[in-house]
């Protein structure tokens, strides 16, 4: 009898436990970057070497530099423990690895540059709570966006800038919904997290969001949840879906809720469908929250030409930082702008119900975000 033999594959894990020493940088940052909630780690080639950077509450710093002559090695054992292609490197590829035992994934780019490959690793945090009571949004914004999405039909949209925390926002908001009785399906580009009760398609070269939206009507949805309105052809898929009894929710880059009304305009969506389906718009982005331990009350004069402020609880960044966090800074909040169904019926003197100026005075009131945020959105 032939003897069957079975061949191990290394996991993502023990690939990762090498003790060489390219392998161990690679780890050490990754664990770094981990350790302090980062989004991302950019792995970039530069004149004289290579740098190692990693995003923390927005904001990148310098991890690690290296010489010239680690740059090709280095990047070489990246793309290995990333699972890309070693044999390619004249164009961008994609990888997604998950690292169970951190409860951790990796979403890798790399792309050639001058001097070489730039890798780019997003970190999805698999213990990221997707629940509205933990986004850490205002009370009377959950309770507003959960009015809306009972809507039986109509759409739903939540604008902002790339890394504003849209998503979490609008999956917390399909989570908090009856998933045995509705049928929900969401088009993403790319999935990023796994959720139960939902039907997720990824967008891809040969499926648009606008051939997923088409395929999806055909299959009884009650909910559609379209990643992001980046084309006419899309928003009026959308519209109509909303039209012919569907709720719709979707991202749109826009700077503010009004503005979300003003890009579907000029996309071309019809405005008698934007008025009769829009029932919530909304702006998010996230602020940098203080810590608590080493934040301090700032100078009265920088204060006292604004009265908005409350003198007794406001609290500015020490940039020094302290041992309980990262340069002053612990984490961020999101804060949201928006119109609902009643703020909308009024489309020739639209005025958000919450400005972004006025979430970020409340929260600064608090002590919770810098009182100069505000100032921010004068
Ligand atoms: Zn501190």
């Amino acid at each position: 009898m032939g003897q069957i033999t079975i061949e191990h594959r290394q996991t993502n894990e023990e690939k990762l436990s090498a003790i060489a020493p390219y392998t161990s940088l690679f780890r050490d940052a990754l664990k770094e970057a981990h350790r302090l909630l980062a989004s991302d780690i950019h792995i970039e080639p530069t004149t004289d070497g290579l740098q190692i950077r990693i995003r923390v509450n927005g904001d990148l710093y310098t991890y690690k530099e290296l010489g010239v002559e680690h740059r090709q090695s280095f990047i070489q054992e990246v793309k290995r423990l990333s699972n890309l292609s070693i044999a390619i490197s004249t164009r961008p590829q994609d990888s997604r690895l998950s690292l169970p035992s951190w409860n951790l994934a990796l979403r890798v780019n790399s792309t050639p540059t001058l001097y070489g490959e730039k890798i780019v690793l997003r970190l999805l945090d698999m213990t990221t709570d997707f629940d509205l009571s933990t986004t850490s949004l205002s009370d009377d914004v959950i309770t507003d966006l959960k009015i809306a999405a009972t809507e039986k039909n109509g759409v739903i949209i939540i604008s902002g800038p790339t890394g504003s925390g849209k998503s979490r926002t609008l999956f917390s908001l399909l989570n908090s919904l009856e998933k045995k009785t509705k049928n929900i399906v969401s088009l993403e580009d790319p999935i990023e997290y796994i959720f139960k009760g939902i039907s997720q398609i990824e967008i891809k070269k040969s499926l648009s969001f606008a051939d997923g939206l088409r395929a999806i009507l055909r299959q009884d949805p009650d909910i559609i949840l379209v990643g992001e309105i980046r084309d006419f052809e899309t928003a009026d898929l959308c519209f109509k879906a909303a039209a012919t009894g569907h709720l719709v929710i979707s991202t749109l880059h826009a700077n503010s809720s009004t503005k979300v009304i003003e890009r579907l305009k000029n996309m071309g969506v019809d405005e008698y469908m934007i008025q009769s389906n829009l029932k919530f718009s909304a702006a998010q982005r996230l602020v940098k929250k203080l810590c608590s331990y080493c934040a301090f009350v700032p100078n009265k004069e920088d204060l006292s030409n604004n009265p908005a402020f409350n003198l007794s609880s406001v609290r500015t960044q020490n940039h020094q930082g302290c041992s309980h966090c990262t340069n002053g800074i612990t984490g961020r909040l999101p804060v949201m702008e928006y119109l609902t169904k009643n703020e909308l019926k009024d489309a020739q003197n639209l005025k958000p119900k919450r400005s972004l100026r006025q979430e970020c005075l409340n929260k600064a009131n608090q002590g919770l975000i810098d009182y100069k945020e505000v100032l921010a959105y004068a």
